[in-house]
């Protein structure tokens, strides 16, 4: 949720996350929290990795061209000195940052700043998209937002992507995802050659080899 206290009184900074998979509206919500602060004369600064280029170098840019202005850093350490005098410091499309980007925003929010960062939690697989789940471990706040199944209607909590193309970070919209549910979503297989991308996941897949049996020490619910 997002805070209800929008000035904790003091020096007093803290972390919001907003996350979900693709056109959920996640760029829409930051937007939102950021034109707010703005109408309260708060400085706000925003950033983006610059490896988002897809819409505009300059501008925080939703699906619906809903803009605001952005700056486009090649790390997250540059935040650090950028936001030097910002009260309030959006990041969208955070997923595209290194882990550093998770101390970036513990010594903004410990310097006093509220710090609201947006991005992917899973990736086209479905694994965890770092550094997503570990700013939202260490957030005081978390928004977890669903588009609509492009399948089914259902609440959509997957990003599909359409195209055969591998690599964790194949930058596109409408023309290569679409939002998936639990039961429509269908994560590619897993190329042997790609391990570098993380640890592929046990049998994320209907059809594949089931997993082999658990030990028998191995409680059910940690499988
Ligand atoms: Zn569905």
């Amino acid at each position: 949720m997002e805070p209800l206290i929008l000035r904790h009184g003091g020096s007093i900074g803290w972390i919001e996350v907003i996350c979900g998979s693709m056109f959920s509206g996640k760029t829409e919500e930051l937007i939102r929290r950021l034109r707010r602060a703005q109408i309260a004369r708060q400085r706000v600064e925003v950033f983006k990795p610059r490896i988002d280029q897809r819409y505009s170098q300059t501008e925080v840019v939703s699906h619906d061209e809903n803009a605001l202005r952005s700056t486009p850093v090649d790390s997250p350490e540059q935040i650090l000195l950028l936001a030097a005098p910002a009260d309030v410091v959006g990041i969208d499309e955070a997923q595209f940052f290194d882990m550093t980007l998770v101390d970036v925003c513990q010594q903004l929010a410990n310097d006093g700043k509220r710090v609201i960062v947006a991005g992917l939690d899973q990736d086209y697989m479905g694994r965890p998209f770092e550094p997503i789940p570990q700013l939202m471990a260490v957030a005081e706040y978390v928004t977890k937002l669903h588009a609509i199944c492009a399948v089914c209607g259902a609440p959509a909590n997957h990003s599909q992507r359409l195209t055969a193309e591998e690599g964790r970070v194949v930058l596109g919209a409408a023309d290569r995802y679409e939002p998936r549910c639990r039961r429509c979503f269908q994560p590619p297989r897993p190329s042997p050659f790609s391990s570098k991308e993380g640890v592929p996941l046990a049998s994320p897949y209907p059809d594949a080899q089931p997993a082999p049996p658990a030990a028998p020490d191995t409680p059910q619910s940690e499988k």
